[in-house]
């Protein structure tokens, strides 16, 4: 539990409050509840890891496995100092619903470790990945469960994390991993997937609610993988990026940042802060700019009731995930402001990471046109079902992220009772 604001927060019962309550919106049992509303299986572990320094420190891993009905298990993994079980859980019920908006066939897992990598040598974060995969390693597979990159995690830590899996199994098996640089399996375009994937479910908002993306004014919350390129592709739209912010400080400028410039910046300097030609600007005043998109693309519960109600822009994307609280869905319910919920806005990730599996277990590659067309045409059509459902099957009170938690709960609902789980 933490507190924001004046809220308590417990990522975990939220995760849980949205399956009841599509449950019940959708008239179903109970039992269905009952049945999704713990990870199917959680393993935590203690991992040993020798530093630089020689001395064995020992960080603690989370796998949650949520459910597998529609297929394996599927989640990134994540490195934070703060993360914890909960986090984990709630993460992992996220990708199961996530990936049935997708139309995907991977069930809902996650994956973390308790640690600092700013604090951390490249050699100390190349041990802790091997030892997490280690002690991982049986209940992992293309088959079982395949991780993906996260907050902190790149495609080097997924390659050491697959090369790790391949050495336990004594012959090479690229699709336990997504999210790997092209040497070993990548697939092109995986790593900007999320934030490209983000813009097209933007453009399909903006264009639903009569809004063009030329010159529309856009705020980002974090400027890592999903921001940075969330933020590239729609300046390519005509977008005008006004504010941005991240972990250490943030920049505003109203005439529009040159992204390309501030992405080099960021990668020098290791923050957007102080980049020239801006003014300063911090998380709380980002949220409350007069601006067409806002864009959380950082983590969880950052837009609180107190950060709602300061919020004036028409349409959020949910880059990041669970970043809205459910007393600030309410209140943007009230102000009319449309969001584009995380497990749609930012499925274009798991969608590629599907592509990567099937490219590996094919071992046949695909060019970075027909990635991006497949991609474009998936998250468009993701949109549009959860759109078409929100306004065709519910009533008009029901907002786009109740649609998308309905729908997905519909194809989980069905593919279990057929399979006889329920
Ligand atoms: P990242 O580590 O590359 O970047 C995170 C960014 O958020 C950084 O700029 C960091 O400084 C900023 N940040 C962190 N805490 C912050 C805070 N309290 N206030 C302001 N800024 C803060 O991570 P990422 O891969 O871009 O992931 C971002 C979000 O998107 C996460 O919620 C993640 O679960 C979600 N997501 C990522 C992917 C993916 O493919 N990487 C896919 C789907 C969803």
């Amino acid at each position: 539990m933490v507190t924001q604001g004046t809220e308590k927060i417990n990522t975990y019962l939220i995760a849980q409050q949205r399956i009841k309550h599509a449950v019940e919106q959708l008239g179903l049992s109970l039992d269905v509840y009952e049945r999704l509303k713990t990870p199917h299986r959680f393993l935590e572990t203690a991992i040993p890891v020798e530093m630089d320094n020689g001395t064995i420190k020992i960080f603690l891993g989370y796998r949650s496995q949520h459910n597998p009905v529609l297929g394996p298990y599927k989640g990134g993994i994540r490195f934070h100092p703060d993360v914890d079980a909960n986090e984990v859980k709630a993460l992992s019920i996220w990708m199961t619903f996530k990936c049935a908006v997708a139309h995907v066939p991977f069930g809902g897992a996650k994956g973390a470790v308790q640690c600092n990598p700013r604090e951390m040598s490249t050699r100390e974060l190349e041990r802790l990945s091997r030892q997490y995969i280690r002690e991982m390693a049986p209940i992992l597979g293309p088959t079982k469960d395949i991780p993906a990159p996260d907050v902190n995690t790149n495609a080097q830590v997924m390659a050491w994390m697959a090369d790790e899996y391949c050495n336990i199994q004594q012959y090479n098996d690229f699709g336990v991993i997504t999210g790997k640089p092209l040497e070993v399996g990548g697939c092109v375009g995986r790593e900007t997937a999320t934030g490209r994937g983000l813009m097209y479910a933007v453009r399909e908002a903006a264009y639903v609610k009569g809004l063009t993306l030329k010159n529309a004014s856009v705020a980002l919350q974090g400027f890592g993988n999903v921001g940075s390129n969330a933020a590239r592709f729609l300046a390519q739209q005509g977008c005008k990026i006004v504010g941005v912010t991240d972990i250490m400080g943030g920049v505003y400028n109203p005439e529009g940042i040159n992204v390309e410039l501030l992405i080099k910046y960021c990668r020098e300097s290791g923050s957007v802060k102080d980049f020239p030609g801006c003014s300063p600007l911090s998380n709380k005043e980002l949220f409350a700019l007069e601006c067409d998109i806002i864009m959380p693309t950082a983590v969880e519960n950052q837009i609180t009731a107190e950060v709602a109600r300061t919020i004036r822009a028409k349409i959020i994307g949910e880059g990041a995930n669970g970043p809205t609280t459910p007393a600030a869905d309410e209140i943007l319910k009230e102000k009319d402001i449309f969001v584009v919920p995380d497990i749609l806005a930012n499925c274009g990730g798991v969608i590629v990471s599907y592509f990567e599996w099937v490219q590996n277990n094919y071992c046949y590659y695909w060019s970075k046109e027909e990635i991006e067309a497949r991609l474009e045409q998936k998250m468009v059509e993701a949109f549009h079902q959860i759109y078409d459902y929100q306004c065709l099957q519910c009533n008009s009170k029901t907002t786009m992220r109740e649609a998308a938690f309905m729908y997905a709960l519909k194809r989980l609902y069905d593919s279990m009772r057929v399979r006889g789980w329920l």
